[in-house]
């Protein structure tokens, strides 16, 4: 979701004569697009804001920016200011479009703007994003959060959920796949949430599918307690729309899930996933998990892990619990012990290995339809279940092609294959 707000902030940046500079010393301005999702991605910032200052001792007039949703939590904002002086501008998630406007004020004298407002406008006609070359381009359906996981600070920094006009979604398609885009990614926090006032997802998906050109949807993410059996079946159905979903399930225990407000238990998300099986043809699913959530026993974890093995999903992304300041879980009793997450974590990641080497030795022989989206001696595709493949292209170059390939060997989770014409 980031790469694409920074895709959009490109845009606002070009409209406004600057270029982008090839490295961090022959820039003018450099812009920190942040996330606090989770700790990880907060101490990077600091880590590089603090390679930064040295630049900015060296050449007094570059212009440091720092926006996203790490900085629209007010007291991160004052926090970085005292911290790091040499910062020129410090925005949230708001007001990334008025960013060039703010770099212009300070190139004319200002010595420092901060602003923190709150806009939740949503941003009308085709929104203007500097796609990089890729084969992929995402589109916002959809902005904000309404559903507060007592883990998750995204609806504090992001707003309530609202959602851009059904026209203006498809006329986005139409111009993306009149420029040739074969894979478009819609994005928002809980898309099957979205709703303009008078159309639904289901209706959306109908909406795109009859689109004209050669390019197939994928979107993400889709919450387990909204995920409808009409829009899985709108999947098995449709040849524009990918047979791949991300379905978040963030813990295999009822207790757990119950704590951290997700509004489903195990016996709902197993029957999504026997719906998915069922009416979308060899779907490829993946997920999102947290460890460690407090008050976790070692028998929850362990229920995560037979959901993991039950559901076998070719891609999981995993993560350890972090603790984010505001949210309900930060303040909960039971906080977990650094290393039982750490030990955790580990064997989670030990019992996923196991299951994507099975599901990629199980693909050897098979044929897979797949977008190349990756150029050179040894290209890569990404299947219609959203499987990545490396083939050698023999010299051909495929990038941005529609292609056939048969798996023909798998090495640990990889595979590799074949151009069948
Ligand atoms: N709206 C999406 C994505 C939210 S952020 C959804 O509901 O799935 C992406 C992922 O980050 C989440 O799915 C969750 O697994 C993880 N995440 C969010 N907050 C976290 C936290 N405090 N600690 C660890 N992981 C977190
Ligand atoms: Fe965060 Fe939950 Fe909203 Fe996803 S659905 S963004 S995890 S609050």
């Amino acid at each position: 979701m980031n790469v694409h707000e920074t895709e959009k902030l490109y845009a606002a940046f070009e409209r406004e004569g600057y270029g982008a500079s090839e490295s961090p010393d022959g820039a003018d301005v450099i812009v920190f697009n942040t996330c606090c999702v989770r700790e990880g991605a907060e101490t990077r910032v600091l880590g590089n804001l603090g390679m930064i200052k040295h630049l900015k001792e060296k050449k007094p007039n570059l212009i440091v920016a720092v926006c996203g949703c790490m900085t629209q939590q007010k007291q991160v904002a004052e926090m970085l200011h005292k911290r790091c002086p040499f910062i020129n501008i410090i925005t949230g998630t708001y007001s990334l479009g008025a960013l060039p406007q703010m770099v212009k004020a300070i190139e004319s004298g200002e010595k420092f703007i901060l602003d923190l407002e709150v806009n939740e406008a949503v941003p009308a006609g085709v929104n203007e994003a500097v796609r990089s070359e890729n084969v992929n381009s995402f589109v916002n359906i959809m902005y904000g959060c309404n559903n507060f996981c007592t883990y998750c600070i995204v609806p504090y920094v992001k707003g309530r959920e609202r959602s851009r006009k059904l026209e203006d979604i498809v006329n986005e398609v139409k111009s993306l796949s009149s420029r040739g885009v074969k894979e478009i990614t819609l994005l928002g926090q809980n898309v099957n949430s979205y709703n303009d006032g008078k159309n639904d997802f289901y209706a959306l998906l109908s909406e795109l599918s009859a689109v004209d050109g050669d390019f197939w949807i994928k979107f993400m993410t889709s919450h387990p307690k909204d995920l409808s059996d009409d829009v899985i079946k709108l999947i098995g159905r449709e040849r524009k729309l990918a047979n791949y979903i991300h379905l978040p399930v963030q813990s295999g225990s009822d207790r757990i899930l119950k704590a951290m407000n997700r509004h489903y238990d195990t016996a709902a998300y197993m029957h999504r996933i026997d719906m998915i099986r069922e009416f979308i043809p060899n779907a490829g699913i993946t997920a999102d998990v947290i460890v460690g959530f407090p008050t976790e026993t070692d028998e929850d974890f362990r229920s995560t892990l037979d959901l993991v093995k039950r559901v076998r999903y070719n891609n999981l992304f995993m993560f350890v619990y972090s603790k984010r300041n505001g949210t309900p879980a930060a303040i909960m009793d039971g906080q977990v012990d650094e290393k039982i997450k750490k030990a955790r974590i580990a064997e989670l990641i030990t019992t996923q290995s196991a299951i994507a080497n099975e599901l990629a030795s199980a693909a050897v022989g098979k044929t897979y339809s797949a977008l190349c989206d990756g150029r050179g001696k040894t290209a890569t595709a990404k299947t219609y279940d959203d499987r990545v493949i490396v083939f050698d292209d023999g010299g051909e170059d495929m990038y941005n092609r529609f292609v056939t390939i048969e798996v023909t060997d798998a090495k640990n989770s990889k595979l590799y294959g074949k151009i069948r014409k």
